[in-house]
């Protein structure tokens, strides 16, 4: 006899709705066992002190649904005599909750954990999909939608050629996927289309919105925790295949280390995603790249550059202060440009190593500093983004890529 009437209890957050699923478990599947699951009890507990960037996955380990409420008692349809299907819609946008489910004698199963994350500020797949289907439709003259590889999981990775000139700006966003991407970068590209169509006539812009989109749907479905690594445990911004050989050891994490966050993965490029950047961009060729990151949902000042650049070349130097000077007086022109916008960081196996040594381009890591953005950054690094901190980052980054697409004024 099983312990437990239930088996592959999962749980899916789909516009603001919870769906959980479960099934009978295999034994009393196969003696078809009826009684136990004429009715089954659904228990919800909500995860107040849950903390995003600090809380992981072992918060919920061994979470017992004593305290819990009952939120349902009574029978649940049945699909192919083993399947069951449940939604819960009385939940609130930016609530975690622990689910528990039970059949009717047999001991409760859970926690299945999720967080109600507001389908505007993190799109799921399919908004994306439609987002960019919807640019291409209203400016068909000037954006070109494509597919530039597939993940691990077979999703397409979309690319946007945006401007019907040379390419002079590269953005990649969700690089990581618990950090900034698509809908900064698109709702930005809206902004830049609506308001100076003009400066697209005769320059380009080069744009991957979202790269991990495996585990980017995993957040936007509701998984409550930080997520770093694709769908293989690989971070993407390790697996490029310039100075992948140097382990690295930020964050105290080792990157040749298959457990920890940073893992650099079995071989160069070894991952779906990151071949598919190294074609896009090497295509393209766009003079400079910046890669959205920082977490939940903005990012901004600090610009960080491949740090490990021979120190001698002045060229790599100059030109990317140029940039990170133009960029930041878009994203901050109520502040003086500094020199703390630009710093440099020596990740072996990140786009900004790969974009140097084998593009000769520049490309930066947009983070999130204390001291250009306090309350934005308190905001974001909770999982707290919200729609008008969304917006208000889309406009400035807006002015941020008009302002890199006329250093060149037509010019490349
Ligand atoms: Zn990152």
């Amino acid at each position: 006899m099983a312990s437990k009437g239930i088996s592959f209890l999962n749980g899916k957050v789909k516009n603001g709705i919870v769906y959980l699923s479960w099934y009978k478990t295999t034994p009393l599947f196969e003696c078809n066992e009826q009684d136990e699951f004429s009715e089954f009890s659904v228990y919800r507990k909500c995860a107040d002190d849950f903390a995003f960037g600090s809380d992981y996955e072992e918060f919920f380990c061994g979470m017992l649904p004593e305290s819990s409420d009952l939120i349902y008692c009574g029978p649940v349809e049945c699909s192919n005599k083993r399947k069951y299907l449940f939604h819960d819609k009385q939940v609130e946008i930016g609530k975690v909750y622990a689910y528990f489910v039970k059949s009717r004698t047999m001991p409760a199963v859970g926690p299945v954990p999720l967080k109600i994350r507001d389908p505007e500020v993190w799109w799921s797949y399919e908004t994306l999909k439609s987002r960019l289907l919807q640019l291409q439709q209203d400016y068909p003259a000037i954006v070109n939608l494509q597919t530039c590889g597939r993940t691990v999981e077979g999703r397409e990775i979309f690319s946007l050629k945006v401007g019907a000139g040379a390419t002079v700006l590269g953005l990649a966003g969700a690089m990581h996927p618990g950090e900034a991407g698509p809908e900064l970068i698109i709702s930005a590209l809206e902004q830049v289309l609506h308001e100076s169509p003009a400066t697209l006539k005769n320059s380009a812009i080069a744009v991957i919105p979202s790269i991990n989109l495996d585990i980017r749907e995993r957040l936007a479905q509701g998984n409550p925790w930080y997520l770093r690594k694709n769908s293989a445990g690989v971070d993407l911004n390790r697996n490029f295949p310039v100075n992948w050989e140097d382990i690295g050891q930020g964050y105290g994490l080792s990157t040749d280390d298959p457990d920890s966050a940073t893992y650099r993965g079995a071989f160069p490029a070894s991952e779906p995603e990151v071949k598919a950047v190294m074609k896009f961009f090497a295509d393209s060729k766009p003079a400079v790249i910046f890669s959205f990151h920082a977490l939940a949902g903005i990012c901004d000042i600090p610009a960080i550059g491949a740090g490990n650049v021979d120190q001698s070349d002045s060229e790599f130097y100059e030109r990317s202060k140029r940039f990170v000077k133009a960029y930041g007086t878009g994203l901050h022109p109520e502040l003086k440009p500094d020199d703390s916008w630009l710093a440099f960081a020596g990740s072996g196996g990140s786009l900004l190593c790969w974009a140097w040594h084998e593009l000769r381009i520049p490309a930066f890591d947009l983070e999130l500093s204390m001291s250009i953005a306090p309350e934005a950054l308190q905001k974001c690094r909770i999982d707290h983004t919200d729609c008008d901190l969304l917006k208000e980052y889309s406009i400035r980054h807006s002015r941020a890529i008009i302002n890199i697409l006329n250093l060149y004024n037509g010019k490349r």
